[in-house]
C-alpha cells in the first residue's frame, strides 16, 4: 500500500520461549523496541516526521525452541551434502541463518550454488505415539540445520507433507510410519509439490 512501511527491525535474545514468565518479558521488550523504533524514524528518517503507528504483530514471533527427537535427525552435515532421502517429502535452499543469542550478529552459512538439501518423512514422526506428525519449526533436526529449513516456504512444504501423512494414514487406518512411500510421494505430487 503506498504510504505504508512494514519495519522489520526488532530483536530480543537471551530468553528461553518455552518458559511463560520469559515468554512474557520477551514481548515487554519487544513491544517496548517498537516504539523506540518508533520514536527514533519520526525524529531521524527524512519522510517519517507526521509517520503514524499503524499496527504491530498480534504476538511476540519465536525462531526457535523445543523440536521432537524423531525417527531421523536431520543435521547441518545433511544440508550440506544435499543428501539424498528415499523418503524425501520437501526440499530447500535457504542457508543456515543463525541469530547469534548474544545479540551482536546473525551468521549465515552459505551451501554450494544450485545446492538443493533433502528433509525426510522420518523427520516429522517419532517412536511413541506412532500416530503423531509434527510439522514447521519443530520436526526432528539440529540447531543448525533448523535454522536453515524454518523459514515460511519450507515450513509450508512440511507442513503440506504432514497433511497428506496424516490423511493417508487414516485412509489406510496405519501408522503414518507404516505407509509405503510411494503412496505418499504421489499425493504429494498430484498436488503440485516439488520433490526429487
Ligand atoms: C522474527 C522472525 C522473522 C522471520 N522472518 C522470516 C522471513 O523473513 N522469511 C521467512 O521465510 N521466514 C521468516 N521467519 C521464519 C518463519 O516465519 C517461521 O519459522 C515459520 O512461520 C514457522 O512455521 P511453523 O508452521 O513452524 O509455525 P507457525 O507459522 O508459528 O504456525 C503455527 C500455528 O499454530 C497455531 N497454534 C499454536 N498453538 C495452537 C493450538 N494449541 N491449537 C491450534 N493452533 C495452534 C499458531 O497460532 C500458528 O498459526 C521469521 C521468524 C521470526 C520469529
Amino acid at each position: 500500500m503506498p504510504g505504508v512501511v512494514i519495519v522489520n527491525t526488532s530483536r530480543v535474545t537471551g530468553l528461553d520461549a518455552t518458559d511463560p514468565f520469559q515468554l512474557s518479558k520477551a514481548e515487554m521488550i519487544g513491544r517496548r523496541q517498537c516504539g523506540q523504533i518508533f520514536a527514533f524514524l519520526r525524529r531521524h528518517a527524512v519522510g517519517f516526521e507526521k509517520a503514524v503507528r499503524m499496527d504491530s504483530a498480534p504476538k511476540i514471533g519465536v525462531r526457535e525452541s523445543r523440536h521432537v527427537m524423531g525417527l531421523y535427525t536431520l543435521t547441518a552435515d545433511d544440508l550440506f551434502h544435499a543428501r539424498p532421502f528415499e523418503d524425501a517429502i520437501a526440499l530447500g535452499g535457504y542457508p543456515i541463518d543463525i541469530h547469534s543469542p548474544d545479540g551482536a550478529q546473525t551468521d549465515s552459512t552459505h551451501f554450494p550454488p544450485d545446492s538443493i538439501y533433502q528433509i525426510p518423512s522420518r523427520s516429522l514422526l517419532v517412536a511413541e505415539p506412532t500416530n503423531l506428525v509434527v510439522v514447521g519449526r519443530c520436526i526432528s533436526a539440529t540447531h543448525e540445520a533448523a535454522a536453515a529449513f524454518r523459514v515460511t516456504p519450507i515450513a509450508m512444504a512440511i507442513g503440506q507433507a504432514g497433511g497428506v501423512l496424516a490423511a493417508e494414514a487414516v485412509l489406510g487406518a496405519v501408522a503414518p510410519s507404516q505407509l509405503p512411500f510411494g503412496q505418499v510421494k504421489k499425493r504429494l505430487l498430484a498436488q503440485g509439490a516439488r520433490l526429487p
